[in-house]
């Protein structure tokens, strides 16, 4: 048992007097590359985090829920029998529960303590952690097969439906199957997954540019208008249809728009390193890897346009050091984060220069989480030394 869920056993056993039944981990993710793409029926490859949703849970007799955030230090508390929308962070709980027993599950209650060391609301999807180990949690007490993939779709149906917040499949399938030491190639059309292996002297680093985005809704919504208007003037099912050949022949006999074009064109080249991207990553090229990122980031900036200032100075000032592979910004863009490729032996270092170049150019300051690929989802149940199927 590591550190972390030792102490929230313990913190368990203070406030339920007994040990507890189950443990549940579930990581939160950051896409190495495949930018824009999800929305386009593209290629994605993200990694799960070391930074977890973790709950310590016990079986109730009766059909009700009780959980604590220690992050939120709050109750949520519900009656399986009548789910009823409300507000808050327990509604990705209860929406969890719908989305199960919609599907026909038969859920028993339990009550446990939550506890996240995933940052909220940085694009690092702590809601796709808390889903995925809250459905893990029900699977434990209700004795539900587990059946990763399943329970990924069934935790977005919870998001979509039940929160109401029009996510894609990509958070809750990393968190769902990840393997450690591995990113996930993932087809966002056929829902096609391919485990690849992950370069053992390389960490990632995932750095909060300390902007968010305020335009947030309007820029993300106007690019996809543009991505699907694209497509259909190239007359495809959708921009991931095309190599970037093609793209260039129908956009010329079209006569594209500049701006659609451009648009497009991140999209399809972007689609295309992603599959260079697990290519070298097979052939254990690092390299090549880090000059994917980078040209992924020129794209985002030049193409796409979704950068914002903040996120390209921190990507400037990680390129600047040695240690550094590649780097590009990660997420919708306009702000939040951006991810470096590094040395394993220099990270330390690497992050003591960011943080201080980052600070000095931008005057903003940087939340920096290093971490190598993690597994996916996990239950320990008894005496905790008995590890359960995943
Ligand atoms: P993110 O990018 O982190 O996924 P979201 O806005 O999608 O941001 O999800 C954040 C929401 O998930 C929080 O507002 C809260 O409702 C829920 N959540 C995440 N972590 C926790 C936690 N540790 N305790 C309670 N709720 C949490
Ligand atoms: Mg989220």
């Amino acid at each position: 048992m590591d550190q972390p869920f030792a102490a929230l056993s313990q913190r368990f056993a203070s406030r339920f007097g007994e040990a507890p039944a189950f443990l549940v981990r579930a990581p939160g993710r950051v896409n190495l590359i495949g930018e824009h793409t999800d929305y386009n029926q593209g290629f994605v490859l993200p990694l799960a985090l070391e930074h977890s949703v973790r709950i310590a849970l016990r079986p109730r007799r009766d059909r009700r829920v009780r959980l604590y955030s220690e992050n939120f230090q709050q109750w949520v508390e519900f009656s399986l029998e009548k789910l009823e929308k409300a507000q808050g962070w327990g509604e990705y709980v209860k929406g969890v529960a719908w989305a199960l027993q919609e599907e026909g599950y038969t859920l028993q209650g339990w009550e446990g303590l939550l506890e996240s060391q995933v940052p909220i609301g940085a694009g690092l999807s702590s809601s796709a952690a808390l889903e995925v180990a809250v459905a893990r949690a029900f699977a434990a007490v209700s004795s539900l097969p587990w059946d990763g993939k399943r329970m990924a779709l069934l935790c977005q149906k919870a998001e979509n439906e039940w929160v109401g917040v029009q996510c894609g499949i990509m958070d809750q399938m990393i968190s769902a199957l990840a393997e450690r030491g591995h990113a996930l190639f993932l087809d966002c059309r056929t829902l096609e997954t391919q485990q690849v292996p992950f370069p053992s002297l390389a960490r990632i680093v995932v750095m909060d540019s300390g902007t968010r985005r305020t335009l947030s809704h309007s820029a993300y919504n106007e690019r996809r208008q543009q991505c699907e208007e694209a497509a259909r003037l190239l007359q495809v099912p959708a921009l991931r249809d095309l190599s970037p050949q093609e793209l260039d022949q129908r956009a010329a006999r079209v006569r594209l728009d500049q701006v659609l074009y451009r648009r497009a064109r991140h999209v399809v080249t972007e689609n295309e390193r992603v599959t260079r991207t697990v290519q070298a990553l097979q052939a254990g090229d690092v390299a090549a890897v880090g000059a994917l990122l980078n040209e992924s980031h020129r794209s985002l900036d030049q193409d796409f346009e979704v950068t914002n200032q903040a996120l390209n100075e921190l990507v400037a000032v990680a390129w600047e050091h040695p240690a550094c592979y590649g780097a590009r910004m990660v997420g919708a863009g306009f702000g939040g984060c951006a991810i470096a490729l590094v040395k394993e032996e220099a990270t330390e270092a690497f992050m003591e220069f960011v943080r201080q170049a980052y600070t000095q150019r931008s005057g903003y300051r940087t939340e920096l989480y290093p971490s190598h690929p993690e597994q996916g989802v996990e239950c320990y149940s008894g005496m905790m030394d008995d590890r359960r199927s995943r």
